[in-house]
């Protein structure tokens, strides 16, 4: 079977379990030839379908995420390791950069906080971005500490990047120029499908409002912008109320930016 014929065939059978059946279909051929997609895709015809793919579409059709079958995940600039200790990056989650570019332009943070950092997206993508900054990413849980380290050494960033075991921003001294915050967000009952089924729930879900956590971390913010610095925060879909609410108590200023999809998904915090 030519490659065309696999990936169409394969792109029906993925059609009822996955929204976005071709790409899926394209990534795993591509994993399963070693190759990028965009190599994949311009090789095709001088390639075979390799013994590999068919273990790796069944493993999708019983509805693993393509980021554990392939191990990785392209974010912004950067390919990160991913495994199922940490969420796997969203292109939603890119906002919280472009917020982050829009405030600093060329200038660039010269030092970033990323509290829950996870696979280590946000500021691994943010050091790719500004060569000239460092950070720290702080997480509640030591394995996905464990992944974003080990992503930090595969990008070349070891020595600009600090990870640390930790709650939020207890503990942390100091202030810092660029905040980066994804925390769980999702209401504790909220029926879920799909790959999010495969996520750490502590990376998910945040009480029966989905709101607990923005309220710890609130407090700290004041404390954790430097001046002229910016907090940029991921926001669920009609949380962008009741989430600047709580950073506008505790006197920052707020702005929201919608994702690609036009849905406001980052708040922009100020301390002026
Ligand atoms: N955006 C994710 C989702 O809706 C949730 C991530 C989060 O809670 N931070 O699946």
């Amino acid at each position: 079977m030519s490659i065309a014929d696999a990936l169409r065939t394969a792109t029906a059978g993925l059609a009822p379990t996955s929204d976005t059946p071709r790409l899926d279909a394209e990534l795993l051929m591509a994993h399963a030839l070693g190759l990028a997609r965009t190599d994949m895709l311009l090789r095709q015809r001088d390639l075979m379908v390799p013994p590999g793919f068919a273990d790796l579409l069944a493993r999708r059709m019983a509805g693993a995420p393509i980021a554990h079958i392939t191990g990785i995940r392209d974010f912004w600039t950067i390919t990160l390791r991913v495994t199922p200790d940490v969420l796997i990056p969203r292109p939603d989650s890119e906002t919280l950069i472009e917020a982050a570019v829009a405030h600093f332009g060329g200038r660039g943070p010269a030092t970033i906080l990323d509290l829950g950092t996870g696979s280590g997206a946000l500021l691994l993508a943010a050091l790719d971005q500004w060569p000239g900054a460092r950070g720290v990413g702080v997480d509640a849980s030591p394995a996905a500490l464990a992944v974003a380290q080990d992503n930090a050494r595969r990008l070349g960033f070891a020595d600009r990047a600090e990870f640390a075991l930790g709650d939020w921003g207890a503990g942390i001294g100091g202030a810092f120029d660029l905040l980066l915050i994804n925390p769980p967000y999702i209401a504790r009952d909220a029926a879920l499908s799909g790959d999010v089924l495969h996520e750490p729930g502590c990376a998910l879900f945040a009480g029966i409002d989905g709101l607990d956590d923005y309220r710890r971390i609130a407090p700290d913010l004041p404390r954790l912008i430097a001046p002229n610095g910016l907090a940029a925060i991921e926001i669920g879909h009609g949380q962008r109320a009741s989430v600047s609410a709580l950073f506008e108590a505790q006197g920052l200023a707020v702005s929201a930016l919608p994702d690609l999809a036009g849905k406001d998904r980052c708040l922009a915090a100020t301390r002026d």
